[in-house]
This record gives structure tokens, C-alpha cells and sequence, in this order.
């Protein structure tokens, strides 16, 4: 197998998706799982997750085309700038839409007729950052997603929704995504689902309280966790029977089972440091440059007793700072030797840039057998659709 490359562990896969179920089931049995297609969209990936039952989760045209394309009966759109074309076979087929612009409401009002009831979700915007001080990734300047709670917005959409025949609101949609991934985010997120449907009078099939949880990392948050905060506080106004419970995650469940396998290709000496250059790359892994370190670890080809002060592990791209990590009082890296880097599933392959390399190969591991799930791209996948 050429380095570099992904590999897919389904075995952890699996599990993180068998607990989130586990925990769905005693919390919450009224419940439906949308997977995040932007985390990570790979076919084999998304074909894996119908077949586990979940819905498709899309935020834009092209995602809701491939939902399609992949054969999704079920799918939940979302996003900020759904396509018209998109968003009427939606609203045609009776998938789940969680509106979040005005220019929907007009859609709406083409698509309504008195035959045939079309149901809408609506994305609240609240403002998380004055219940979950410092979490909010919006901070002080709030989240820019649905209609604002706080300013009116929100009651306005769903007034005139109640004025459009054959439009009827079925559901809230409170997605946030945090820089604490905390049980706090999650209990605003309840309270404040509890608050509006109270305030309003609203009657809903559905709330969606989103993506953004911790997966397969043993001190940080589970699944349990979560559902168990944000259940003790929906219950207080919600029947569990009557209104079921949309989850979104998307990292949780792909992060933890990817790893990428790359190489070490040559180690120099400068005057001021060693640097060992591998075939990888950190637009593979950390494409938007801000991660402060990775799980990893290493293959060496034959056990090394030279330990060295300081190693900077690097990558294939002529970027300086296309650096991965440093490495001190460790043995001496040398060709050949592996490194193994972990739990880096989302945001990664799908963020990936076609910067000097293209995409590496994926791979499935199953029980010990590996199977090729995307051979890497080259030229001719680099040039498809272009004129010389
Ligand atoms: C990104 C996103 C998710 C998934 O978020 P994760 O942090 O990957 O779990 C879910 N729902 C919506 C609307 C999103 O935009």
C-alpha cells in the first residue's frame, strides 16, 4: 500500500455509531440520526450510514444532489444557501427542510397548494453566547445561522409560514456548533427549544438539536452524557411519544475511525535543526491549519537507540509551515519508518486542497481485510471536465 493514504477502521466506526443508538434508545426511542455529510462524504462512508439507518444530513444543493445520487430515502436539509430546484423536489418529496432564509418563505409560497401539506422546519438563531459565555463559536459577534429568537425574527418567519395554505410548521432546528463541544451548549439548546415552543404555543413533530458532540475520547463527554442532559430538560415540555428527537452528529462518529498513514522519506540537518520529511502532509489532516497537535504514533522499520533533542516531523508540500509536530528526547526518526496519525475522519478529506499532491487513497479495514474504498486521484481525475 503507497503512502500516503487513508484507512477507515469500520469495527470503531461501528461502535461509535452502536452507542450513540444504545444511548437514543434509552433517552430518547423517538429519534432519528442525520448524519453530517460535510464532516465527511465519502461514498462508502455515506452508503454505510444508510444502511445504519440514518438520514442524510446536507447543507447545500450539491450535497443534497449526491444524498440522491447515493440513494437516500430520507434526507434533512439544511444550510443557508439551499438551491431553488433542490429545495422543490425536497419540499415534492416530503424530506425534512429546516429553513434559515427569507428568500425560502417565497419558495414556500410557489410551492403551496391545497392538496398537499408541505412541512418546514425552522433554524433558530439564539444567542448562545449569553448562556454559554466564551463557548459560542460566533462569540461576541453571534452565530449568523436561522432566524434570530431575541430580535423577532423567528416569531415573524413562522407567522407568515402560518399565512402560506398548505404550509405547516413541523419542527425547530437549533444546531450550534461550539468551541467546548460542553453539556452546557446542549442544555441551552434544550431550554431554549423548551422556551420558544412555550412562548409560541408551537406543536412540533420534530426538534433537531444538531451535530457538534465529542466521540471515542474516554475523559471528554459521551453520547449518554449528552442525550441525558438534553432529554431531563426536553421532557419538562415535550412528549417523547409525540415529538421526535433529530440529532446531527458528524465528527463523533468519523473522527475516531480514520487514520493516515504516511512515510518518512528523508531526514536533514540544518544549522538549527533536524527535520524529517514524510510523504504526507498536514493539508491532509489539519487543512485549516490551527490544530495544536494529533494522536499519532509510530512504526518504526527497525528498533533506533539514538535518541535526539529535538525532530521536526514535516511534510511533502513546499510550504514552510507544512510542519506536523516536533518531537523531543525521542529515538531517531529514519527512512522508512511509519507514522500513524489518528482520529482524523473529519474535517480533513472533504477540506482536503488539491495544493501539489491529490487525493491519497482510502482503505477499509474490516476484520484484518483491507479494501481499497477510493483509489487516489492523478492527472487524468486532476483534469476531467477541463480543455488544454
Ligand atoms: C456541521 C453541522 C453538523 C455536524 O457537526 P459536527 O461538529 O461535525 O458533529 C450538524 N448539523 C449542522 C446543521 C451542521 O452545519
Amino acid at each position: 500500500m503507497k503512502t500516503p493514504y487513508f484507512l477507515i477502521h469500520q469495527s470503531i466506526l461501528e461502535e461509535g455509531l452502536g452507542k450513540l443508538h444504545t444511548a437514543l434508545e434509552s433517552y430518547w426511542p423517538n429519534s432519528v440520526i442525520g448524519y453530517s455529510f460535510k464532516t465527511n462524504s465519502l461514498p462508502w462512508v455515506l452508503s454505510f450510514m444508510k444502511e445504519h439507518g440514518c438520514y442524510a444530513e446536507v447543507v447545500s444543493e450539491n450535497e443534497y444532489e449526491l444524498a440522491e445520487y447515493m440513494g437516500f430515502e430520507h434526507i434533512i436539509y439544511n444550510g443557508p444557501v439551499k438551491g431553488k430546484d433542490s429545495f422543490l423536489r425536497a419540499c415534492e418529496a416530503g424530506h425534512i427542510i429546516n429553513i434559515d432564509a427569507l428568500r425560502e418563505i417565497e419558495w414556500l409560497k410557489e410551492a403551496a397548494s391545497a392538496e398537499k401539506t408541505i412541512n418546514v422546519g425552522v433554524r433558530v438563531n439564539f444567542d448562545l453566547e449569553s448562556m454559554c459565555p466564551g463557548e459560542a463559536s460566533g462569540g461576541e459577534e453571534g452565530g449568523r445561522f436561522g432566524f434570530n429568537y431575541e430580535n423577532g425574527s423567528f416569531l415573524r418567519a413562522v407567522e407568515e409560514l402560518k399565512e402560506i395554505r398548505g404550509v405547516r410548521l413541523s419542527g425547530i432546528h437549533l444546531h450550534c456548533s461550539s468551541k467546548t463541544r460542553s453539556l452546557n451548549i446542549y442544555r441551552a439548546i434544550a431550554e431554549t427549544a423548551c422556551k420558544i415552543c412555550k412562548e409560541y404555543g408551537l406543536d412540533l413533530d420534530y426538534v433537531d438539536v444538531g451535530g457538534g458532540y465529542f466521540g471515542g475520547l474516554p475523559d471528554k463527554p459521551q453520547y449518554d452524557d449528552y442525550l441525558g442532559a438534553i432529554s431531563g430538560i426536553l421532557r419538562k415540555y415535550f412528549d417523547p411519544k409525540r415529538t421526535c428527537l433529530i440529532v446531527e452528529p458528524g465528527t463523533s462518529l468519523i473522527c475516531p475511525p480514520i487514520d493516515y498513514v504516511t512515510t518518512v522519506t528523508d531526514v536533514k540537518e540544518s544549522n538549527r535543526n533536524r527535520f524529517v520529511t514524510t510523504d504526507g502532509s498536514r493539508i491532509h489532516v489539519d487543512p485549516l491549519m490551527r490544530k495544536k497537535g494529533y494522536f499519532y504514533h509510530i512504526e518504526p522499520m527497525k528498533p533506533e537507540k539514538e535518541t535526539v533533542k529535538m525532530q521536526i516531523i514535516s511534510g511533502f508540500t513546499c510550504m514552510e509551515d507544512d510542519r506536523l509536530f516536533r518531537l523531543t528526547d525521542a529515538p531517531a526518526l529514519q527512512c522508512g519508518d511509519q507514522i500513524v496519525y489518528e482520529k482524523v475522519g473529519a474535517y480533513t478529506m472533504c477540506l482536503a486542497p488539491l495544493f501539489s499532491g491529490y487525493y491519497p487513497d482510502v482503505y477499509l479495514e474490516d476484520k484484518g481485510r483491507i479494501t481499497c474504498m477510493r483509489r487516489r486521484w492523478g492527472v487524468k481525475e486532476y483534469v476531467q471536465g477541463t480543455e488544454k
